[in-house]
């Protein structure tokens, strides 16, 4: 099947770059949240996007015009129906996937594909509550979408060869670099970073050495773009929390359990960049 038009549910940072990335590769993209100021918070956010690209001499005010036409809000899923591909980017909770994607198989045409961006979450388990498991497969995009090239297409025990060389090719086609990987706890992604990021924690809290000291370290010594401290709180610390517990859980292995450092800023609300307070501080 062609792929023309395309659906992207959850209009928050990750589902917005994904419609803009799709919506600049030429697809048509249907944008669907459960609340209409979700999806016009994030359109006038593309646009400002689009507006720097254009100041950047990276793009024309006619191709702004062309991209920003291309995205039709939605906020019924009943909408799959005149799709051909979707993408799932709502909220990084199985129940509230389990139930999207249930929906998704009773609107959608057959034989058309059920992607998830969930950044932790079982392929396997998704797929399982649909009646098309070969066309269930992750595809897990990186923050900032627009900049990020990786993909991580991701196989469920079930999803099919032409499944996954769709998925491919359409990543290639939004520009990106997939890498395939099998659907076990973390992908690679998470499996290698979390438990990197767990560690720097450990380091504070054995009091090894200061945050910033730890974060020089990997940046000036192995360099890293950015320290694992900072990084965890741009990430947010409730989701390095969240991804330890499904490595700790999936693997049943101690060798993943969370700091529990970790575990007491999180309680305490500390949940880095987003609530101003990490292990550094923000405005
Ligand atoms: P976000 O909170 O910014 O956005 C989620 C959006 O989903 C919100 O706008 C919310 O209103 C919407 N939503 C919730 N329930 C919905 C429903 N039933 N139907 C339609 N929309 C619904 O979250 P995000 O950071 O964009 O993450 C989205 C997904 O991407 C998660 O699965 C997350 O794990 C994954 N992911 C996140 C990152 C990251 O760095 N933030 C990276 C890779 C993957």
């Amino acid at each position: 099947m062609a792929i023309k038009k395309i659906m992207v549910i959850g209009a928050g940072q990750m589902g917005g770059g994904i419609a803009q990335v799709a919506a600049q590769a030429g697809l048509l993209v249907v944008l669907n949240d459960i609340d209409p100021a979700y999806i016009d918070q994030r359109l006038a956010f593309i646009d400002q996007l689009l507006v720097k690209n254009i100041e950047k001499g990276r793009m024309s005010e006619e191709e702004k015009v062309a991209v920003m036409s291309r995205l039709i809000p939605s906020t019924d899923l009943a909408d799959a129906a005149g799709v051909d591909f979707i993408v799932e980017a709502a909220v990084e909770n199985m129940a509230i996937k389990e139930k999207i994607f249930r929906t998704l198989d009773e609107v959608a045409a057959p034989g058309v594909i059920l992607a998830s961006n969930t950044s932790s979450l079982p392929i396997t388990e998704i797929a399982a509550v649909t009646n098309r498991p070969e066309l269930v497969i992750g595809m897990h995009f990186m923050n900032p979408v627009p900049v990020m090239k990786l993909v991580e297409v991701i196989r469920g025990i079930a999803t099919s060869d032409a499944t996954y060389a769709t998925v491919k090719a359409l990543a290639e086609q939004m520009g990106k670099t997939p890498v395939e990987v099998n659907d076990y706890p973390g992908f690679i992604s998470n499996r290698v970073l979390m438990p990197m990021i767990n560690e720097a924690i450990y380091c504070v809290y054995e009091g090894v050495a200061e945050p910033e000291a730890i974060d020089t370290v990997m940046k000036l010594g192995m360099n890293h773009p950015m320290g694992p401290l900072t990084l965890a709180d741009f990430i947010g610390l409730d989701t390095c929390l969240a991804i330890m517990e499904v490595l700790y859980e999936g693997f049943a292995d101690s060798k993943y359990r969370p700091c529990p450092l970790l575990r007491k800023m999180v309680k305490a609300g500390w949940l880095g960049k987003k609530s101003g307070r990490g292990f550094f501080s923000y405005d």
